[in-house]
């Protein structure tokens, strides 16, 4: 049933370039098929990256054959009219863009490898990006070099969350207004996840009790980000937030909310997409609506970790993305939207 699933997938791939099918396999069925990559690669398909999250060592090594002997102009790209309208020099542009994509989201040690050759050493496509190799490390891949090796930014575990009648305040999972109110703006900041550590499901994040994620979520949307500093017995202060414009929720708006809670069963890691359907999760990669997702930790200047996506169906409007960094016991929130 699921082989008939992934060959279909794939033809449908093939014959008319639509992805839909093999990223809800990836995302929902957690399906790793190396098959997916060379099916994508064949067609000359770079959208979504998730794509080549299994891509095989083949893939991997023509992708890297194209950027190290500046050959990106022979990759193929699936026919679009747009295309007509670029230069030259956007085309290869893109491209180099779409090899950087693959090869980011494969992120092996190969990959890191050439990725900080590329660096150190760069090629001539580099001056057609803004960002290096490593930039689309994080951005893409979800990964960076910190100490001088390869440091996912995500957890390999991820737990969706669920719409439920019955939540209580102790099922973990979030988002009523606390009794501060937001100096700029005047509304309540909200309780936006309250997660217990010792829940065996989120053994993972390595948290030795509970902790409170709170912020102003009427600011988020016009602020780059958020800080809230917390403790492991669940209190928390917000450390720095800029106000937004007089952008209110009202407190009864937020606090009617349905309930989400985590899910019994742990989903696949790539489950978070930013499609309205399945957008919710603690742990696992986040889908970023545009790049540059991952934040500095303002204590220590290194890159934090993805903690939880909120999407659409969990909070009505855009995404929040939140961000850890646990030796500094500092959490973060951004927010993105189409
Ligand atoms: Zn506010
Ligand atoms: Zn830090």
């Amino acid at each position: 049933m699921l082989e008939e699933q992934i060959k279909n997938a794939i033809n449908k791939l093939s014959e008319s370039g639509d992805a839909d099918l093999c990223e809800e396999l990836i995302r929902t069925q957690g399906v790793k098929s190396p098959a997916f990559a060379q099916a994508a690669f064949k067609a000359g398909i770079f959208y979504p990256a998730i794509l080549y999250q299994d891509a095989s060592p083949e893939i991997r090594d023509k992708l890297i054959d194209l950027l190290e002997n500046e050959k990106a102009d022979q990759l193929k790209l699936a026919d679009s009219p747009y295309y007509s309208q670029l230069s030259a020099d956007d085309i290869i542009r893109r491209k180099v863009d779409r090899c950087l994509d693959a090869l980011a989201m494969i992120g092996d040690d190969t990959v890191v490898e050439y990725f900080q050759k590329w660096e150190t050493t760069p090629k001539a496509w580099r001056k057609l990006l803004n960002i290096g190799p490593l930039e689309y490390a994080a951005d893409v891949g979800g990964w960076c070099i910190e100490d001088g090796k390869r440091k996912s930014l995500f957890f390999e575990e991820c737990y969706a969350l669920e719409k439920s009648e019955n939540a209580t305040p102790e099922d973990n999972v979030y988002g009523k207004t606390a009794s501060e109110k937001c100096p700029s703006c005047g509304s309540s900041y909200v309780n936006m996840l309250v997660l217990d550590g010792r829940d065996e499901r989120l053994s993972f994040l390595g948290i030795n009790g509970k902790i409170k994620i709170k912020y102003c979520e009427s600011c988020l949307p016009w602020t780059e980000s958020v800080f809230c500093r917390y403790t492991e017995d669940g209190e928390s202060t917000i450390i720095q937030q800029e106000g937004g414009e007089n952008r209110f929720f009202e407190d009864e708006e937020l606090n009617n909310r349905a309930p989400f809670v985590l899910s019994k069963k742990m989903v696949p890691k790539s489950y978070c997409a930013d499609d309205g359907l399945h957008d919710c999760a603690i742990g696992g990669r986040p889908d970023f609506i545009y790049g540059a997702g991952y934040i500095t930790c303002p204590e220590c200047g290194k890159r934090m970790m993805h903690l939880a996506q909120l999407g659409m169906e969990f909070i009505g409007y855009g995404t929040h993305y939140i961000q850890i960094c646990r030796d500094c016991k500092i959490v973060t929130a951004t927010y993105q939207q189409t």
